[in-house]
């Protein structure tokens, strides 16, 4: 049976930092990366804007500000972004909190979907020199923690280390493995949402601001915002019980794209639940499976002028003799966002938008489309047994699929921040 110093279970920005993060200190370590997919590093495959401004990306129950800051500068010196200049933001500012809203100035860079490929060759030919293999489409199943050994889809393996980081995806499969080898974790908040696409003109504040970051009231916010050749995005999920989900996103190219002169960007309201329900996840399930009933299968889309009027939008609806764009994702069913999403999100949600279009006046054009349903599974919280994310002895949970992360930077920090833990403990420093 091979043996590996470390075996890390997924090869997006969680895995990778904590590859790299060994190597720095341990160029000889011996490092096996499974990749249950066909290609590697996850979600670097989509979009790539990177946040480098706590708390963006940092879920607060995991990083306080001070440790937050040497990761990510530790993730920005690896990365090397260019960070993107930003305009007339006091202005915003000022219109946003005489509302109540919050606008955050964030440094970001954005590579775009073709950028982030580009990124991901570059990493994995770094990866390749030092000796680590990427196997592709090779999953993990379980492990046998007693006597260190993984059993994967293709073979046996003993680690000494081991860490998962199977992102939002693998939200059920980690779920399962806490449950089996008796890792206690809390599953009890959720990010439920909508995306809004747009032309351009009508949220004219991407010019001066790539991704702007407001906080509304009621733990409501924007988020993931993608303009010039942008695109609304489906991702499929299999729900516990076997059923297929659609959630929306969103993804834009690199700046020297061909624009489409739409932006789209996600409105979320975060939920923290007390008993009697116990799972995120399953909530998330269920709405989604409400979302999937009503759509015939497909995520729902409807126009803010049939929003408004309380009416469904149709086939027909979405013509351009009424609205001036079509759908990025025509294959969502035009129908009734309120038939689906519960009130609690809905209200805060709609009041979150008027406010929106207070500050950046036009978002609200009675063609600009809402999708929904955008469900952010990264509930799952372990408990950890020490500072760096270690949920059992040497078993290390980390990125977005175990709550460390909520984004790129900081699923890459969370893997800087295991392979600190594993350093230490293997005494390489
Ligand atoms: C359309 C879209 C656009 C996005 N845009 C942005 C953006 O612009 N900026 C940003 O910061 N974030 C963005 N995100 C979110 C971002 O992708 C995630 O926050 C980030 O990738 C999380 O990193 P991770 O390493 O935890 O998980 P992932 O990147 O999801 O990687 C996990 C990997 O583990 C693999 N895996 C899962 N289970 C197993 C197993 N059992 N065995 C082997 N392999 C396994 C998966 O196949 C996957 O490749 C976007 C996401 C999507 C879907």
């Amino acid at each position: 049976m091979e043996h590996f110093d470390c075996l890390i279970a997924g090869s997006g920005p969680a895995g990778l930092g904590a590859a790299f993060g060994i190597l720095e200190t341990r160029p000889q370590a011996r490092i096996l990366i499974l990749e249950q997919n066909k290609t590697s590093s996850g979600g670097l495959r989509n979009d790539c804007k990177m946040n480098f401004t706590y708390p963006i990306g940092f879920p607060v129950e995991f990083w306080d500000r001070q440790s937050a800051a040497q990761y990510l500068e530790r993730t920005e010196n690896f990365l090397k972004p260019d960070i993107m200049p930003q305009k007339h933001i006091a202005t915003y500012q000022k219109r946003a909190s005489r509302i109540g809203v919050e606008l955050l100035s964030i440094r970001q860079s954005h590579l775009g979907t073709d950028g982030g490929l580009a990124l991901i060759k570059e990493l994995v030919a770094r990866l390749e020199k030092a000796g680590v293999t990427i196997a592709l489409e090779e999953e993990l199943l379980s492990i046998d923690k007693q006597e260190k050994i993984a059993h994967t889809s293709r073979r046996d393996i003993q680690w000494n280390q081991l860490i998962l980081a199977p992102g939002r995806h693998g939200f059920d499969f980690l779920r399962k493995f806490m449950s089996a080898n008796s890792i206690p974790f809390t599953d009890n908040s959720i990010d439920v949402g909508i995306r809004v696409e747009t032309r351009i003109d009508n949220y004219p504040i991407v010019r001066d601001y790539y991704d702007p970051k407001f906080l509304f009231p009621e733990r409501t916010r924007t988020f993931c915002t993608n303009s010039g050749a942008a695109h609304v995005v489906q991702e499929r999920y299999t729900a516990a019980n076997g059923q297929i989900w659609y959630s929306v996103n969103g993804h834009a190219f690199s700046a020297g794209n061909k624009t489409n002169g739409l932006v789209n960007f996600a409105v979320l309201k975060s939920v923290d639940f007390t008993q009697p329900i116990a799972s995120g996840q399953d909530y998330a399930e269920y709405l989604a499976s409400l979302a999937m009933l009503t759509g015939g299968g497909h995520p729902i889309m409807q126009r803010i002028g049939d929003f408004r009027l309380g009416k469904r939008t149709t086939r027909d609806g979405l013509n351009d003799d009424l609205y001036d764009f079509a759908p990025s994702l025509p294959s969502c069913t035009p129908g009734d966002i309120s038939l689906a999403m519960p009130a609690k999100f809905l209200r805060s949600i709609w009041k979150a938008l008027k406010q929106l279009d207070t500050i950046v006046p036009g978002v609200l054009h009675p063609g600009t489309i809402l999708y929904y349903p955008e469900i952010k599974l990264y509930a799952n919280k372990p408990q950890f047994i020490d500072n760096n994310f270690m949920a059992d002895t040497d078993i290390y949970l980390i990125g977005d699929g175990a709550g460390t992360s909520r984004g790129i930077t900081g699923a890459w920090a969370s893997g800087l921040r295991a392979a600190d833990g594993i350093i230490r403990r293997q005494g390489w420093k």
